[in-house]
């Protein structure tokens, strides 16, 4: 017999002998036997309601009772069960309580956001920095604490952009650079750093650099003008001149590496207001250009395509700034009498897209992100290394940027490289009478 029968049979043996009893007492076994099986089952009954209270209070091990027979084995498994349940329970909210101190001692704000983009999870570092209460915020969506219109965008689409930078919604002198990451089931996992400080000293550095290029202007411009009326001393000799020759070109780039400085730290100034701006004339902006790169669009392997009745709202030296970086790289860095294009248009949308197209090289593709940083010099393989600062795309970028509008680099090596600038709309000036016999541009279409 097994060991939960054997535990149940001196019961089932009492209810046989108060049968026996009862029926030769009453001499009647039918009610004999159902008075002691009545009572045997109404025993039963009551063991099972007991145990069904004891689990329907949680089955507190503190509660727990002792009962013979077979719900005494259901009672110790559902006991070891429980004791078993606490223990794993005890030791994962130990490792839990000690991986929520580890993420709250990071000075980064972490915050955790389910597939609705409500908050499940913050530390504390997302209360001082991004104004998200651990306590009373779990569970509200983020976007009703946090409403600023790039960082809604970058939540809701975060694999467009690798990261971002905001004020904090909770001190607008703090800078944050917010990183989010999807995980699981459209999850995801955002920290946001304060980079004040990192943020401050690169502005310092700016303000440095561009006082510096400030001053150096003037003494420049007095060296150059001094080199200048040595070319006509006579009595110079032949050696005296080749250095004069090296001078001039060394004064010559410093000039245009301070113009440069001077020209990116006015770009990264601010942004312009949407009625900001000169109406500038594009064809004869592009005069100005041409003759700045010292090109003309008669040449045979420049095509110009500029509308006679095209206006920009702009600022003309930074409008000037991009045309002339843009076909300057692309003169720069293509072999002599490769063809280029440039042309002005405006798209179906009425956007107004200024772009320089080369068969030169072409840009390796883990290149092109890093083109815009400043001083970012590309890699010139077999040629020799030409001439710059590393500036004329950080400029260009910054410019458009001001302006409303974005810089497009698409390239391919050994084919060549488009560079495109698009401004917006409200940037293109309609119904302007067109102007007279201002430029000598050639090739340019309507
Ligand atoms: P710089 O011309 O002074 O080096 P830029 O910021 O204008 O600085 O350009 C950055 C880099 O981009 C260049 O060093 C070059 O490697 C690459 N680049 C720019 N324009 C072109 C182009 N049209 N064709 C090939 N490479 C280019």
């Amino acid at each position: 017999m097994g060991k939960l029968w054997s535990s149940e049979f001196p019961a089932i043996l009492t209810t046989l002998f108060v049968m026996v009893l009862l029926g030769i007492i009453l001499n009647n076994w039918f009610l004999a036997a159902f008075i002691a099986l009545s009572s045997f089952i109404g025993w039963i009954y009551f063991r099972m309601i007991k145990l069904e209270k004891w689990l329907a209070r949680g089955a507190k091990t503190s509660e727990v009772y002792d009962d013979n027979g077979f719900m005494g084995y259901i009672i110790s498994h559902l006991y070891k069960q429980k004791k078993t349940h606490i223990r794993r329970k005890k030791r994962t909210k130990e490792i839990l309580r000690r991986l929520n101190q580890n993420i709250s001692a990071l000075p980064d704000a972490t915050v955790l956001l389910n597939d609705s983009l409500e908050i499940e999870w913050a530390n504390e570092p997302a209360h001082y920095l991004l104004g998200i209460h651990r306590r009373y915020d779990i569970g509200l969506r983020i976007s009703s604490l946090i409403r600023h219109p790039a960082f809604l965008s970058y939540l809701i689409s975060p694999d467009k952009k690798k990261r971002l930078e905001i004020e904090s919604p909770v001190d607008g002198k703090i800078t944050l650079q917010i990183k989010i990451v999807r995980f699981g089931r459209d999850q995801r996992l955002l920290t946001a750093r304060n980079i004040s400080d990192a943020k401050q000293l690169q502005e310092s550095l700016k303000n440095f650099v561009a006082n510096a290029s400030h001053e150096l202007k003037t003494p420049l411009t007095v060296i150059a003008g001094h080199l200048e009326m040595l070319e006509n001393e006579k009595a110079l000799s032949k050696t005296g001149k080749k250095s004069l020759k090296v001078a001039q070109k060394q004064s010559k780039r410093m000039q245009t590496l301070i113009q440069d400085l001077l020209l990116l730290s006015q770009v990264e100034s601010y942004q312009l207001q949407t009625t900001e701006g000169n109406d500038l004339y594009i064809p004869e902006i592009m005069a100005n250009v041409m003759s700045a790169v010292d090109r003309d669009c008669e040449d045979e392997n420049i095509t110009c395509t500029i509308p006679d009745n095209l206006f920009l709202l702009g600022i003309k030296n930074e409008i000037e700034g991009i045309c002339i970086n843009l076909i300057d790289n692309a003169l720069k860095y293509s072999p002599e009498k490769t063809p280029i294009e440039v042309l002005w248009n405006i798209n179906s949308e009425g956007e107004c897209i200024f772009s320089v197209k080369d068969k030169g090289p072409g840009i390796a593709e883990e290149e092109i992100e890093h083109l815009t940083e400043r001083y970012y010099r590309g890699q010139q393989d077999g040629t020799e290394q030409t001439l710059g600062s590393g500036l004329g795309l950080a400029i260009v970028q910054h410019a458009a940027i001001k302006h409303g509008g974005v810089l497009n680099i698409r390239s391919q090596l050994n084919k060549g490289s488009t560079f495109s600038v698009t401004f917006p709309s409200y940037r293109v000036i309609k119904n302007k009478p067109q102007k007279n016999n201002v430029v000598k541009l050639q090739n340019y279409s309507n």
